[in-house]
C-alpha cells in the first residue's frame, strides 16, 4: 500500500507518458507505467522514476485488449493500494487518406486511442469513487479539434476523447473526481520524429515544436494545481488552434 498519492500513466515508456511519469514522481507520486513491447524504454523509465525516490512499476500488455487491461488495473490496484491520477496517454498513428483507409487500421487506432479509456477506466473508476477523489487525463489531439487529413481514424479517436471527458466529468464531479482532456499540438517524439518539423513551425506562433515536458507540467498541474477545473480540453500547441 502506496502512502504517496499514486499516478498510472498508459503509454509512459516513451514520449510524453514518459516524461509525465518522471513530472509526477518529481512531485512525489509513486507511478505505475504501462507500455506496449519496447522492455529497454520501460526499464530506462522505471530507472529514472525510483532515483527521484518514488515506487515504480511496468506493466506489459495491449491497451486495445479489453481483458488485459482489466487485468492490469487490477494488479496495480494490488500492488500500490490506490490510484490518484490516470492518465490515459497511450496511442498510435496509422495515418492514410480515407479513400484507402483499411478497416484494419481504422480499428487499430479507434481501439488503441479511443477503447482503450474505456477499457483503463471502467475497472478504476470504482476505487476513485471509493476513495471521493481522483483525476483522470484523457490524451486527446489538435486532431480531435480540427480534424487533419490523413487522420480519420485518428481525429475520430481523440474527438471520442472529448465527448468521454465531458460526460464522465459531468457524471463523476460530485464525486470529486474531475475528468480533463490534453489537446497537444506537434510535440517532439517518436510519434512525429518523421515529420517536416521547419514547415510546421512556420504555423507555430511560438515558433517551435512542444516538448513532452510541456505536456507532462500541464498533467502535473490538473493533478496538483487545479481542483476547480473539470471537463476541459487545454491546448497545448504553442498557439497553433486560436
Ligand atoms: P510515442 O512516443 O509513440 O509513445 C507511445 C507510447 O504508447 C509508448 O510508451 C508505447 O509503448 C505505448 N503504446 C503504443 N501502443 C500501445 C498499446 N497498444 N498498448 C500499450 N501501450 C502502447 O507517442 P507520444 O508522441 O508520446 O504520444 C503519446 C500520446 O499523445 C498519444 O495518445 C498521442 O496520440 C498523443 N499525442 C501526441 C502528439 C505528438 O505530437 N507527439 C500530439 C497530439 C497527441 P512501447 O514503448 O512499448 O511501444
Amino acid at each position: 500500500m502506496s502512502e504517496n498519492k499514486v499516478a498510472l500513466i498508459t503509454g509512459a515508456s516513451r514520449g510524453i507518458g514518459r516524461a509525465c511519469a518522471i513530472e509526477l514522481a518529481k512531485a512525489g507520486y509513486d507511478v505505475a507505467i504501462s507500455y506496449a513491447g519496447n522492455d529497454e524504454a520501460a526499464n530506462k523509465t522505471i530507472e529514472d522514476l525510483k532515483s527521484f525516490g518514488a515506487k515504480a512499476k511496468a506493466y506489459k500488455f495491449n491497451v486495445a485488449d479489453k481483458e488485459a487491461c482489466e487485468k492490469a488495473a487490477n494488479e496495480v490496484l494490488t500492488d500500490f493500494g490506490r490510484i490518484d491520477v490516470l492518465v490515459n496517454n497511450a496511442g498510435i498513428t496509422r495515418d492514410g487518406l480515407f479513400m484507402r483507409m483499411s478497416g484494419e487500421n481504422w480499428e487499430a487506432v479507434i481501439n488503441t486511442n479511443l477503447n482503450s479509456a474505456f477499457y483503463m477506466t471502467s475497472p478504476i473508476i470504482k476505487t476513485m469513487v471509493k476513495q471521493r477523489s481522483g483525476c483522470i487525463v484523457n490524451m486527446s489531439s489538435i486532431s480531435g479539434l480540427m480534424g487533419n487529413a490523413g487522420q480519420a481514424n485518428y481525429s475520430t479517436a481523440k474527438a471520442g476523447l472529448v465527448g468521454f471527458t465531458k460526460s464522465l466529468a459531468k457524471e463523476l464531479g460530485s464525486r470529486n473526481i474531475r475528468v480533463n482532456a490534453i489537446a497537444p499540438g506537434f510535440i517532439q517524439t517518436d510519434m512525429t520524429k518523421d515529420l517536416d518539423t521547419e514547415k510546421i513551425t512556420e504555423h507555430i506562433p511560438l515558433k517551435r515544436l512542444g516538448q513532452p515536458e510541456d505536456i507532462a507540467k500541464t498533467v502535473k498541474f490538473l493533478a496538483e494545481d487545479a481542483p476547480y477545473i473539470t471537463a476541459q480540453v487545454i491546448g497545448v500547441d504553442g498557439g497553433l488552434v486560436i
